[in-house]
């Protein structure tokens, strides 16, 4: 009699965007597929999100005349982490993106196109592929509903992985095994991938490797509480990157509404409490997270216009915020100035002195206002009513740290030797950011999710 409850080709673990990426790419090689998700339904950061995929040299990054390369996203992910990630890992996500999104759009129908309404920091090109509606909801829709149509694919939900079963050797993984509904079950595979994220939500986790953020908003899923992290490490398997994890500065006090960062990026400025500038806004809005969260009370100032506005309008949380009146408009800076309750005047004066920087050539960080910085592509420009602004406070997005793998996605042990039908992707991965939260390049997140998830369904169907 078999030991195993149920035999299947490959288990996947976590139904978000590296899970079920995973299992189209399988199913289309005609493998038997079971996705194990310990939520009611798949979600994950994923719908979270906005949908936003970093890949370069896609056709439509062509159709619209845009010149972009695997190599310049390559060089644009290691200069913005300092040259800290796998570069073997990250050149094979950065050559294979183009491919998975392509294949996304074409193979699994999954409406993607190119946001050209302003860049991000550390872009060389416009290069993030999105659902119109600009919501990592629409995303993880159609990803459910092209899985849904594959007959080898079948995703159980309220299963929650308990354990990983190695063999004897420690190299190669028989199966896992499940708890759903009180029962465990055993789950017998040829390969196992893990794409059950990383640990924001395990405070535990947070505090051990990432103190600074341990009193910060968790912004992303419940569901992330490190599981697949903990029990491959249990079975021998290496970490890297811990600390590594994207922050925002910038959601909506007390909406708890992401404030997308293209406010910043096409000209708006942060205040604080004082009313006054305290950082280079041309930084990423991971690291100044940190910043913010230094501030008294953890909350700070978005100001902005309506060339700002308009720009983020294209996103859904921005209309979202909009709604809730989180992003409210004024005529004047001294109403700007008496609906936050800033200290009269200082908003006034912060930005004539803003102004003169931009006048000088130099903006208050002595950088070069010429218009858009090259690289950075932050636009620097007076600002004219009317104005825009939200109160912000920081929040954990999700931790970059987590299992690390080779360039086919293959889960290393801390001896160096490869688990070889062991696969890990996503936020279960570790990351292309490095150590640090100023080493998170927009996007970096789904990009590893859909580019690894992708890269171990191709390698795992072989
Ligand atoms: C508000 C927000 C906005 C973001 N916007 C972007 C963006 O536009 N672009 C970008 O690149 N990144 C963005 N990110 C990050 C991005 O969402 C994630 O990096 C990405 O979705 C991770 O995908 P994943 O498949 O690894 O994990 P997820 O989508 O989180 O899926 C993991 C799944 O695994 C399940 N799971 C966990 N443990 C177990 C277990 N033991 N057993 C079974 N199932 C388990 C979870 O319940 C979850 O459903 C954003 C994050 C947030 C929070």
């Amino acid at each position: 009699m078999s030991r195993w409850d149920v035999e299947v080709d490959v288990v996947i673990v976590g139904a978000g965007a590296c899970g079920l990426v995973a299992a189209s790419a399988l199913a289309e090689a005609g493998l038997d597929v079971v996705v194990v998700e310990k939520m009611s339904s798949p979600s994950g950061n994923t719908s979270l999100s906005q949908g936003m995929i970093p890949a370069a040299g896609t056709r439509f990054q062509r159709d619209l005349g845009i010149d972009d390369r695997p190599e310049t996203l390559f060089e644009d992910i290691m200069k913005k982490n300092g040259g800290t990630s796998d570069k073997q890992v990250t050149r094979a996500v950065s050559e294979h993106a183009w491919r998975a999104v392509e294949w996304l759009v074409e193979g699994c129908h999954v409406d993607l196109s190119v946001c050209t309404d302003f860049n991000y920091p550390g872009f060389s090109n416009y290069r993030m592929h999105a659902p119109p509606s600009r919501s990592g909801r629409d995303l993880l829709i159609s990803l459910e509903r092209h899985v849904g149509k594959q007959k080898n694919v079948s995703i159980a939900t309220r299963a929650a992985l308990t354990s990983i079963v190695p063999d004897a050797d420690g190299t190669r993984i028989d199966g896992v095994q499940i708890l759903q509904n009180n029962e465990m079950m055993l789950i017998g595979a040829k390969a196992t991938i893990l794409a059950s994220n990383g640990f924001g939500g395990n405070r535990d986790m947070v505090q051990r490797y990432i103190p600074a953020m341990s009193d910060a908003l968790y912004f992303g899923h419940a569901g992330n509480t490190g599981d697949g992290i903990l029990m491959a490490s249990e079975i021998g398997a290496a970490v890297g990157s811990m600390s590594g994890f994207q922050g925002h500065a910038s959601v909506a006090v007390p909406h708890g509404i992401l404030i997308t960062w293209g406010t910043v990026m096409t000209g708006g400025i942060l205040l604080n409490a004082s009313g006054e500038r305290f950082t280079n806004e041309i930084q990423g809005y991971s690291e100044m997270a940190l910043e913010v969260q230094r501030l008294p009370g953890s909350v700070a100032f978005e100001l902005f216009d309506q060339v700002s506005y308009d720009a983020a309008s294209s996103i859904s949380d921005f209309r979202t915020a909009v709604e809730a009146k989180a992003v409210r408009k004024f005529d004047s800076l001294e109403a700007y100035e008496a609906a936050f309750h800033l200290p009269p005047g200082s908003v006034c004066s912060t930005v004539t002195a803003y102004h003169a920087s931009l006048q000088n050539g130099l903006d208050s960080d002595g950088r070069p206002t010429s218009g858009v910085d090259p690289f950075e592509r932050r636009e620097r420009r007076r600002l004219a009513p009317p104005y825009y602004g939200v109160r912000i406070g920081p929040a954990l997005f999700h931790t970059q740290g987590g299992l690390k793998t080779n360039e086919h996605a293959q889960v290393i042990r801390r001896d160096g030797r490869v688990f070889k039908n062991l696969y890990a992707g996503g936020g279960a991965a570790e990351g292309l950011s490095g150590p640090h939260p100023k080493g998170y390049l927009s996007g970096n997140g789904l990009l590893s999710a859909v580019t690894l998830g992708y890269i171990a369904g191709l390698h795992a169907s072989q």
